[in-house]
């Protein structure tokens, strides 16, 4: 039997620059399907969801981000009155499977290659399991994405490649351990090298989705040794420990790298500590930012405020931190605890989160009760961050700081466009949408401040 599947990206409530990239897991899938079924794809952020487009198809798959939960589970809500068959996966389900359950037919816990073509062939005899356990995925393993599914859509790439998976550091704010274990496992250099073949032309800006770039420098320098010679451009996420190793910053920027974009998260090493990021610690951030401008590497850098060791002068400092480092790409976000995460647990065992309505698990809006300051002050201490770091002044300031060629210094206006965008959005959009409306609450005008808050009694 022939199935017509299609994989649906749930909205996000948080600004995440959705048409920049798209979410590599519908190519991944796409690529492990049988070619009997049909497959596509639908993007909340670009359409709507209808019923009349739910009804062409046999059988749905989300992947839910806990900022997307709440709209996956509408999504899966619509299936079920229809009578089509829903399946969920992703971090969020993989920490909260029976609440997800409730939405769809079936949960795919943690990673999916394993487990898909039987989730197919079960929904083909209309014998669905309620939950599937995935097991990580072996390097040998790792599919190539089929990034054909992402056509419809005019997003800035759709040249993605994943090389590495999983973390083993395990930061107390983040699910990346939790979901892709310990282990980093790279994908082998002849697939990447395939992969980077298929792609069509157009465009060579890529996007590497990987949790860390430097995982393995002897595996990494390999694969830029690999990858250099195919005029690339492309940005991935790294960690601080590259400073350690110039020659791999060199061959990363040899091999076509624009952007690192780096977890700064503090730059306080007592807070370091409590997030459980020691290894940022012994790294001087200045110059690792000073080392990747030699090599024409721009660097993204992103800072987590309203943990208990941050008091009221943690703005101000880091904002100054950042633009005198020259960082050309900050980030700054409330702490956000994600459900599964250590301090969720931490915090919810202290009493003090407010809110378990998934929306709010944005980066965007403040979920518990900070100790050192109000919930209100953190979020204006990141409003007032974004302001000061996306001034034009600042932005022009970065941009003429050192040389770039013209590609180069494009990219740096998108990423800082980006980064215009979050302070806009706190400053309109909060009045038509709902994904958006808590988006920094202070500067929403007070008579209707209070349909924002969350209920903190
Ligand atoms: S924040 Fe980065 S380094 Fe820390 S656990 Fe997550 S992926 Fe690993």
């Amino acid at each position: 039997m022939s199935l017509k599947i299609l994989f649906v990206q749930p909205s996000t409530s948080a600004p995440m620059g959705e048409s920049l990239a798209p979410p590599l897991w519908p190519s991944i899938l796409t690529s492990l399907t049988p070619k009997r079924h049909q497959v596509d794809f639908l993007h909340c952020g670009f359409e709507e969801p209808t019923e009349k487009k739910l009804l062409n198809y046999d059988i749905v798959a989300i992947s839910v981000l806990t900022s997307m939960a709440n709209n996956a589970y509408k999504v899966g809500d619509m299936c079920k009155n229809l009578g089509i068959k829903c399946v969920m996966g992703g971090i969020h389900t993989y920490v909260l499977p029976e609440e997800a359950r409730q939405h769809c037919d079936s949960v795919i816990l943690g990673e999916a290659e394993y487990i898909w073509q039987k989730v197919l062939i079960d929904a083909e005899k209309d014998a669905l399991q309620p939950f599937y356990k995935g097991t990580l995925t072996k390097p040998e393993d790792f599919p190539i994405p089929d990034l054909s599914i992402y056509k419809k859509y005019r997003f800035f790439t759709t040249k993605l490649a994943e090389i590495v998976r999983g973390c083993p550091y395990n930061c107390r704010f983040c699910g990346a351990t939790m979901y892709s274990g310990r282990q980093y496992r790279y994908k082998r250099v002849e697939n990447i090298v395939k992969e980077i073949e298929n792609w069509d032309g157009g465009r060579r800006i890529a996007h590497f989705t990987n949790t860390n770039l430097n995982a393995s420098p002897k595996k990494t320098l390999e694969i830029m040794e690999r990858i250099k010679d195919y005029n690339l451009r492309w940005w991935s996420a790294c960690s601080v420990d590259i400073l350690d190793h110039e020659d791999m910053i060199k061959a990363v920027a040899d091999a076509g790298c624009l952007v690192l974009q780096f977890g700064f998260e503090s730059i306080s090493k007592e807070t370091l500590k409590s997030m459980n990021k020691q290894f940022n610690i012994k790294r001087d951030y200045r110059m690792l930012v000073k080392k990747c401008h030699d090599y024409g590497i721009e660097v993204g850098a992103s800072f987590i405020f309203g943990w208990d060791t941050d008091t009221k002068d943690v703005f101000k400092n880091t904002v100054e931190f950042a633009l005198d480092a020259d960082i050309d790409i900050p980030g700054y976000l409330p702490l956000t605890p994600f459900p599964g995460t250590e301090i969720y647990k931490e915090l919810m065992a202290q009493n003090r989160i407010l809110t378990n309505d998934w929306s709010k698990y944005n980066w965007n809006t403040c979920v518990y009760r900070p100790k050192n300051m109000t919930r209100e002050e953190l979020l204006n201490g990141c409003y007032y961050a974004y302001q000061e770091s996306y001034s034009t002044r600042s932005i022009f300031h970065r941009l003429f700081s050192r040389p770039r060629g013209f590609k180069e210094s494009m990219l740096l206006l998108l990423f800082s466009g980006l980064g215009r965008f979050v302070i806009l959005q706190s400053k309109s959009h909060w009045r038509t949408e709902e994904k958006r409306r808590y988006i920094f609450p202070s500067t929403v005008p007070s008579h209707i401040r209070h349909e924002l808050a969350i209920d903190d009694k």
